[in-house]
């Protein structure tokens, strides 16, 4: 391999000699997935400066995980974003020809990714730490016979009038939906991720120490067609359980889902509500089956982290940016275990 393109730390370093990456076999490998907010805070209109500065301050906080010496590997949200592309499309549909929903998910990994490892090598860069970093286009297979594409679910898009929403179900073969009173959508299967693609390159990128931004958007949904071949989809994958499923895929020990709540509730918004510290996978179904968690928001997150336990994961954690160091001494966040 040519010396300069293995080395990302910049010109400057290019008269260097190459140095191997840090093997870090013997480092605990960490799955964190982070939501779309973490590039897009609420009141953010989503310009570039916006999205740079959210990554810088993420970033930052990601680092006590290296500092710790953890193996990373990286997944975060995407429907601000995709919801923009699809303005978009639909805006200069006369002029541009619109992009399928596979296309706009890969659109997303490529451009978060970089704006993400662009933070996160400067992170590096001034703690003087030689961690390399690596976004992945990821694709996930999904089952062409998953009940959910006979049922579309996932709101995706702009709201419409019902008019404007009836035009395109007729013009493009969209299926829609109101939601919750707000106004008509487009709404798309979410599948259930069966198998990430790319999981091996995954794993042995994050083995060797470099740092891997993966799942993007709960990675691209692709089916096997009838002739065997790899296809994409019209879906979007819950990027939750898209980060289960690689977890589980890359062998990782520990499954950190970053939000916007330090902790999981019980009784959420009801004057009885209480914070979960630790849960065992028990107590995590019954919770489940209670119905605390709302599929939307906080269910799939809970059940990701109860998969990844299930299928051999150890460890599980959700809590926000601000509560990650504390939560990872034991000090704040809501941890799932097998058992107590
Ligand atoms: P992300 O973009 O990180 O996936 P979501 O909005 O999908 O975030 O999910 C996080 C939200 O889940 C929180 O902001 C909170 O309002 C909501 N939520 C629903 N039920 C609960 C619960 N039982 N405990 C904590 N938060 C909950
Ligand atoms: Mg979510």
């Amino acid at each position: 391999m040519e010396k300069n393109f293995d080395s990302q730390d910049g010109y400057e370093q290019e008269q260097k000699e190459y140095s191997p990456p840090t093997t870090g076999g013997d480092r605990p490998l960490a799955v964190v997935a982070m939501g779309g907010h973490a590039f897009m805070q609420h009141g953010d209109s989503g310009t570039i400066e916006q999205h740079h500065h959210n990554a810088a301050e993420v970033s930052a906080v990601l680092m006590t995980l290296v500092e710790r010496d953890y193996n990373l590997v990286i997944t975060h949200g995407n429907g601000p974003q995709v919801g923009q592309l699809l303005l978009q499309n639909d805006l200069t549909h006369e002029q541009v020809p619109p992009m399928p929903l596979d296309v706009l998910v890969a659109d997303t990994e490529g451009w978060l990714g970089y704006v993400l490892q662009q933070a996160l090598l400067n992170q590096l860069r001034r703690r003087n730490i030689h961690r390399y970093v690596v976004s992945m286009i990821t694709q996930v297979q999904v089952d062409k016979r998953d009940p959910a594409f006979s049922k579309p679910t996932k709101p995706v898009g702009r709201f419409l009038s019902q008019e404007e929403a009836e035009a395109r179900r007729d013009e493009l073969g969209w299926v829609i939906a109101e939601d919750a009173g707000r106004g008509w959508r487009r709404v798309v299967p979410s599948p259930r991720p069966f198998k990430i693609v790319q999981r091996k390159m995954i794993r042995d990128a994050a083995l060797n120490g470099h740092i891997v931004i993966a799942g993007g958007g709960g990675g691209i949904p692709i089916v096997k067609n009838a002739h065997d071949d790899y296809e994409g989809v019209e879906a979007v994958i819950d990027k939750d359980l898209t980060s289960s499923t690689l977890g589980v895929n890359i062998g990782a020990e520990l499954l950190v889902i970053l939000t916007d709540v330090d902790q999981v509730f019980v009784d959420y918004k009801k004057p009885t509500q209480r914070a979960l510290g630790a849960v065992t996978m028990e107590e995590a179904e019954r919770l489940i089956t209670e119905g605390h968690f709302p599929a939307g928001s906080m269910g799939p997150k809970v059940e990701a982290i109860y998969e990844f336990l299930r299928k051999g994961g150890k460890r599980g954690m959700i809590t926000n940016a601000a509560t990650l160091e504390a939560a990872l001494e034991g000090r704040g966040g809501t941890h799932f275990v097998g058992r107590l």
